[in-house]
């Protein structure tokens, strides 16, 4: 399902600081697997996970989703590449305080031009999936941590993307809504969702619906 081939990310190329963060990563991903990114800070994750997003270029290499070749999208056709089938969940949640957990969770469907029944159902769904839809219209800054990361579990599920990608989605969660958040992604992979996490929390080694573990550091793949 994911191919990312010979990939290489250099920054500021042209520069005397030339630094690379990712040096010919080869990743192979079948649909419905839950793969797990472990490396410590600075090893290249969240690198590799925003090329594989399409939020971000490599330098060199390619990713390659189904028979899309997504790292060479141009910006318009990545972006609306994205909102279709990527659900991406990140470290520091990247909620909008002021707005409602249901309007967060809508957000992504904006650039789709969908008519509002069409999105008020798929907000509902991705609630519920999610276990957040007794709170649908609490404003976010009235949520506890592990409330914000099911809100961003819902928004990064409301367009039923085929892959999730989630950036440190425990560090900024305490062990009980740790192990909450790993259950809903045994739920997401139940589903048939392909995930790929990048992180370094240890609660990550002992869940046995993992199927590949991938470590980095310095920017490439370690056997
Ligand atoms: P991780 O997510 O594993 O902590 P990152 O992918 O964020 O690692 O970063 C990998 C390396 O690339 C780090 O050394 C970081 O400082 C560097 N880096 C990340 N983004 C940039 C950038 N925009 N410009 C220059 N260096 C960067
Ligand atoms: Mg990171």
């Amino acid at each position: 399902m994911l191919n990312v081939k010979n990939l290489c990310k250099i920054y500021s190329p042209n520069n005397a600081n030339v630094f690379h963060a990712l040096t010919d990563i080869n990743l192979h991903v079948n649909r419905g697997e839950a793969v797990i990114l472990s490396g410590i800070s600075g090893s290249g994750k969240s690198t590799l996970l925003s090329i594989m997003a399409a939020m971000d270029k490599p330098t060199s290499g390619e990713v390659i989703v189904d028979s899309t070749a997504i790292s060479k999208l141009p910006d318009l056709h990545a972006s609306a590449y994205r909102s279709h089938h990527i659900g991406f969940i990140f470290q520091h949640f990247n909620l909008l305080e002021a707005l409602s957990v249901k309007e967060n969770v809508a957000l992504p469907l904006i650039p789709q031009n969908l008519d509002n029944d069409t999105i008020s159902s798929n907000v509902a769904t991705a609630m519920r999936l999610a276990h957040i839809d007794h709170k649908a219209d609490a404003n976010v800054h009235e949520l506890s941590g592990g409330e914000k990361q099911r809100c961003a579990i819902a928004r990064a599920l409301v367009n039923d993307p085929k892959l999730i990608l989630c950036d440190e989605p425990t560090a900024n969660l305490d062990r009980e809504n740790s192990l909450h958040f790993i259950e809903s992604l045994r739920e997401l992979k139940t589903l048939g969702k392909t995930i790929i996490v990048a992180t370094h929390d240890p609660l990550f080694e002992r869940v046995d619906f993992i199927d590949t573990t991938v470590h980095i550091s310095d920017g490439a793949i370690r056997e």
